[in-house]
C-alpha cells in the first residue's frame, strides 16, 4: 500500500459514519432476493472498534434455512448452474471476481467494521484474496480432466466428477470473506448450490457478496446467504435432510458438533476446518534469529491474533532465548493496537466483549500457572468502547499450561525453551492440534527431519509468511479434516462415478 496520511485517516473514519446513516442491509439472500426471515426476528450487530450499532441482521430459524435449501435444490436440480458448460461457469465466476476487486472499498470497509481488523488488511489482504480465490477457481474448472481407468479391453470404465448438490458453509468472523472464498471457489466451479451461513460476529460481507455474484450473473438460487446465530441456523443447516456437504470453518467444539449433525441426520459429508496451536521451532544453528524474532511476532499479532494459524507457541533453544525474548519484547509494542479505520494502524479491536474476556482470561491463568508476563497483558483502548489488548508475550512457559495447549485466538504469544531437538519437536507436536508449524535452521538435515516429524498440515522452513491459493491448507488431529485452497479442495465438492460400458467384439 502506498504511505497512508493522516487525510485518509479522518475519510475511513467518515466514510464509516456515513455508510451506518445509510443503513446495511442485514436480511438475508435467497433464491436471489434480500428477504427478511420468516419469523421477522432479528439481531443488533455492534462494531467492535467503538461498539455503535451497525443495525438489525436477519436472525436465520430452522424453516428461513429450509427455505433456502429448498430454493439451493431446485437450482441444482433444474440444472441452471451445474447443466451448464465448465467454461460458462468460469465466466460467470471471473466476472464475480472482477465484482469482488470493484466493490473493494465497500468490502473492505463492511468487513473492518464488522469485525475490527485494520482497513489496511482488509483493503491489502482480504478483498484481493477472496477476488483471487475467486477467479483462481474459474480458471482452473474447465482445465480439468476425469479419467479412464486401465481395464481390459472388451469395457471402458469412466471415472468421472460429478457435482455433490446442495453444500451448507459455515464460516467464522475471523477472514469472513476468505473464509467464505475458500468454500465458494471450488464449491461454485464444480457445478453445487450452497446455502451459507456467515458468523453472527461478522454477516455484512457475505450478504454482499451474495448480491455481486447475482449482478455477476450467478442464477438465483445458486448461492444463498442466510444469517443467523450457531444455535439456531447454524444447527439447522448442519442438521437439514437435503444438505449433501457442509464446509464447515470454526473451532473444534463446534466441528465436533457438525459430526454429530450428520450422524443424527443425513451422513452428509463433513468438512471441517479447525482450530490450531502452531509452533515455531528456532535451533541455536539458525543464523536468523533475529528475522525469526520479527517473524514470530508479526505472524502472532498480525489480525489481533484472531488467525487458526497464529504462531502461538515458539519453541527456542535455550542458548539463545534470552537474546530472542529481547527482540520479541522490542517488536511487541509496534503492533499496539489503534483505531481500525486509520490506514496505518496494524492491530485493530478482537471481536467482541466475550472474546476480550477470553483472552483476558487467558492472559490471567498464564500468570496463575507461573508463566512471566514479559509484554502486554492488558487491555488496552477500553474508553472507546471497544475491545483491545495489548501485545502480549509470556516467558518461562511450560509446554503444559493452559496458555501453551488452548487455542486463545487472541494477541498472545508463549516462549518455551527446549533443549534437544527430540525435546523441541515432543513439545510441538504434544498439542491436539496439528494446523501449521515452523523450523528455523541453517542445517538443511535438521530442517527437512525435523519438518516431516512434525504433525502439522503445513510446515514453513526458515519463515512463516508465504501462503497461496495454489497450496492446500488445512490440519492434523483435531485441526481439521479435508483440505481448502489448491485443486484438492475440488475433491470436497464433488463425487467419484465410475460408469462401465461394455465394448463388443466386432
Ligand atoms: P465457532 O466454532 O464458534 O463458530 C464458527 C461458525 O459456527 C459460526 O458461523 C457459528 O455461528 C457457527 N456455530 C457455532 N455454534 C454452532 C452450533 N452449535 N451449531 C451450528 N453452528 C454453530 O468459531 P469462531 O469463534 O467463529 O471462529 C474461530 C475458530 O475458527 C477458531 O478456532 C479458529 O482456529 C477457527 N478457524 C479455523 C480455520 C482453518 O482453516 N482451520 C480458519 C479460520 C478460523
Amino acid at each position: 500500500m502506498s504511505a497512508p496520511t493522516a487525510q485518509a485517516a479522518v475519510s475511513w473514519a467518515e466514510r464509516a459514519i456515513h455508510r451506518v446513516q445509510a443503513g446495511l442491509d442485514g436480511r438475508a439472500v435467497v433464491d436471489g432476493a434480500r428477504v427478511a426471515s420468516l419469523t421477522g426476528q432479528t439481531f443488533h450487530k455492534h462494531s467492535p472498534i467503538d461498539n455503535r450499532l451497525l443495525g438489525a441482521v436477519t436472525r436465520g430459524q430452522a424453516a428461513d434455512i429450509d427455505a433456502a435449501v429448498r430454493s439451493a435444490r431446485q437450482a441444482f436440480d433444474d440444472g441452471r448452474w451445474c447443466g451448464k458448460p465448465p467454461a460458462f461457469r468460469k465466466k460467470v465466476l471471473q466476472r464475480f471476481a472482477e465484482k469482488v476487486t470493484a466493490a473493494r472499498d465497500e468490502l473492505a470497509l463492511l468487513e473492518t467494521l464488522d469485525m475490527g481488523k485494520p482497513i489496511q488488511y482488509s483493503l491489502g489482504v482480504d478483498v484481493p484474496s477472496t477476488a483471487r480465490t475467486l477467479s483462481w477457481y474459474a480458471e482452473a474448472i474447465d482445465k480439468v480432466y476425469d479419467e479412464i481407468a486401465p481395464t481390459a479391453p472388451n469395457a471402458l470404465a469412466l471415472i468421472t466428477r460429478e457435482a455433490i448438490g446442495v453444500v451448507g458453509v459455515i464460516v467464522p468472523w475471523n477472514y469472513p470473506m476468505i473464509m467464505a472464498a475458500w468454500k465458494l471457489g471450488p464449491a461454485l466451479a464444480t457445478g453445487n448450490s450452497i446455502v451459507l451461513k456467515p458468523s453472527e460476529k461478522s454477516p455484512y460481507t457475505a450478504l454482499r457478496l451474495a448480491e455481486l455474484a447475482l449482478e455477476a450473473g450467478l442464477p438465483p438460487g445458486v448461492f444463498n446467504v442466510v444469517p443467523g446465530y450457531g444455535p439456531e441456523a447454524g444447527e439447522a443447516l448442519a442438521l437439514h435432510a437435503d444438505v449433501d456437504a457442509l464446509g464447515f470453518t470454526g473451532s473444534t467444539r463446534t466441528g465436533r458438533r457438525m459430526l454429530e449433525y450428520a450422524g443424527r441426520s443425513n451422513l452428509k459429508r463433513v468438512y471441517n476446518e479447525l482450530g490450531g496451536k502452531s509452533a515455531v521451532l528456532v535451533f541455536d544453528d539458525c543464523s536468523e534469529w533475529e528475522r525469526a524474532a520479527r517473524t514470530v511476532a508479526g505472524g502472532i499479532f498480525f489480525n489481533q491474533g484472531e488467525s487458526c494459524n497464529a504462531p502461538s507457541r515458539v519453541l527456542v533453544h535455550e542458548s539463545l532465548a534470552d537474546r530472542f525474548l529481547e527482540v520479541l519484547v522490542a517488536e511487541a509494542p509496534k503492533h499496539q493496537p489503534a483505531d481500525p479505520l486509520d490506514p496505518r494502524t496494524v492491530m485493530g479491536a478482537l471481536v467482541d466483549h466475550t472474546q476480550l474476556q477470553t483472552v483476558l482470561g487467558y492472559i490471567d491463568a498464564g500468570r496463575a500457572e507461573g508463566a512471566r508476563c514479559v509484554a502486554g497483558g492488558q487491555q488496552a483502548r477500553a474508553d472507546t468502547g471497544g475491545f483491545y489488548v495489548q501485545p502480549t508475550v509470556f516467558d518461562g512457559v511450560d509446554n503444559r499450561m493452559r496458555i501453551a495447549q488452548e487455542e486463545i485466538f487472541g494477541p498472545v504469544l508463549s516462549v518455551i525453551r527446549f533443549s534437544t531437538e527430540a525435546e523441541a519437536i515432543a513439545m510441538a507436536n504434544a498439542t491436539a492440534y496439528g494446523l501449521q508449524a515452523s523450523v528455523w535452521s541453517d542445517n538443511v538435515h535438521r530442517a527437512h527431519r525435523v519438518a516431516r516429524a512434525l504433525r502439522a498440515g503445513t510446515v514453513h522452513v526458515n519463515q512463516y509468511d508465504d501462503d497461496d491459493i495454489t497450496v492446500p491448507f488445512g490440519g492434523y488431529k483435531q485441526s481439521g479434516n479435508g483440505r481448502d485452497k489448491s485443486l484438492h479442495a475440488l475433491d470436497k465438492y464433488t463425487e467419484l462415478k465410475t460408469t462401465w460400458l461394455r465394448i463388443n467384439p466386432a
